[in-house]
C-alpha cells in the first residue's frame, strides 16, 4: 500500500484563519487575507473556532492524494464517502495481469493456506487473461477479477471530511486495510501540515468516548462516562 501527498491548498492556515475571520469581522476577506498574524495567532482561532463545532471552515482546505497498492474490497468501502472526489483506475481500459493483495490472516493461517491463496489468485489470473485472448472485452473478463484486486486512485478531500473519515476509519472496529490506509493518509498530512493534522484522530479522541458497542479499551463506552456523570 502507498500513499502520498500530491498536493494541497497553498497556506492551508492563514486560508482556514481568513474564512474564520470572515464570519466576525467587518472587513473583507482580501483584506484579512493580507493582514499577517502569528502562526500560533491563526493555530489559537482555528482551534477555538473547531472547539465550537463551526466545522464548515475546515471546508476550504483541500488535500489531494495518491493511493495504491489496495484492494478493491479497499476502495469499495473507500467510496462509501461521498463528500470527497475519486479518479480510479479502470479495469476496463487497463487490462492485467492484475496485481492481488494478500490479507495478512490467510498467510499466517499457515503455509497451506497461504499458497492455496497464491494458487487461486495464479489461475483467476490465467483465466482473465485467457478470456482476453479469445476475444472476451476488457469489460466482461473483469468479471472473475476477485475483490483481492489492486488498484490505485487519485483521492481529493476537504479537511472537514478528511477529519470525519479518519475518526471512522482509523477506530480498531474498522477493517484492517481501510485502517492501515487512513492512518497513513493521517500520517502524510501530519508530516506536511502538523497542525491541521493533528485534527486528524480517531473518533474517541475527539469524542472523550467510545461510541461503538464494545470498547476497545482506549475510551470507556458513553453510556459509562454517562453513568459517572450522574453519579456525580
Ligand atoms: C466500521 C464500519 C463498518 C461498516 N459496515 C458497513 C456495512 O456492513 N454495510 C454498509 O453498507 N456500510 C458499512 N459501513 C459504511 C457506513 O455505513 C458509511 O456508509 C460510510 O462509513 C460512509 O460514512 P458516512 O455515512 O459518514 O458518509 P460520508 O459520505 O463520509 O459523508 C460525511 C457526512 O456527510 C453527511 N452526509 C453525506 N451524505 C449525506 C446524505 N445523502 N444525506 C445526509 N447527510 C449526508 C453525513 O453527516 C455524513 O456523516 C461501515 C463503516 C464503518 C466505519
Amino acid at each position: 500500500m502507498h500513499v502520498e501527498l500530491l498536493s494541497y491548498t497553498p497556506d492551508p492556515l492563514r486560508l482556514l484563519y481568513t474564512a474564520a475571520r470572515t464570519c466576525y469581522s467587518a472587513g473583507r476577506p482580501a483584506e484579512l487575507w493580507a493582514e499577517t498574524a502569528s502562526a500560533a495567532a491563526m493555530q489559537r482561532l482555528i482551534e477555538h473556532i473547531v472547539a465550537s463545532g463551526h466545522h464548515s471552515i475546515l471546508e476550504h482546505a483541500y488535500f489531494n492524494f495518491a493511493l495504491g497498492g489496495i484492494s478493491r474490497s479497499c476502495s469499495h468501502q473507500l467510496v462509501r464517502h461521498r463528500l470527497a472526489s475519486y479518479s480510479q483506475q479502470s479495469q476496463r481500459y487497463v487490462e492485467g495481469p492484475f496485481d492481488y493483495v494478500t490479507p495478512p490472516s490467510w498467510e499466517g493461517a499457515g503455509e497451506a493456506w497461504g499458497r492455496r491463496y497464491h494458487r487461486v489468485m495464479g489461475e483467476l489470473n490465467d483465466l482473465y487473461r485467457e478470456a482476453l485472448a479469445a476475444g472476451i472485452p476488457a469489460e466482461d473478463a473483469r468479471f472473475v477479477l476477485p475483490n483481492a484486486c489492486s488498484t490505485q486512485l487519485v483521492m481529493s478531500m476537504n479537511l472537514r471530511q478528511l477529519v470525519h473519515t479518519v475518526g471512522l476509519r482509523t477506530c480498531t472496529r474498522a477493517q484492517w486495510e481501510i485502517r492501515r490506509l487512513f492512518e497513513q493518509v493521517a500520517a502524510v498530512v501530519r508530516q506536511a501540515e502538523p497542525f491541521l493534522g493533528a485534527f486528524l484522530v480517531t473518533k474517541c479522541e475527539r469524542l472523550g468516548y467510545c461510541d461503538e458497542r464494545e470498547s476497545c479499551g482506549r475510551y470507556p463506552l458513553r453510556a459509562d462516562v454517562l453513568d459517572q456523570e450522574e453519579r456525580k
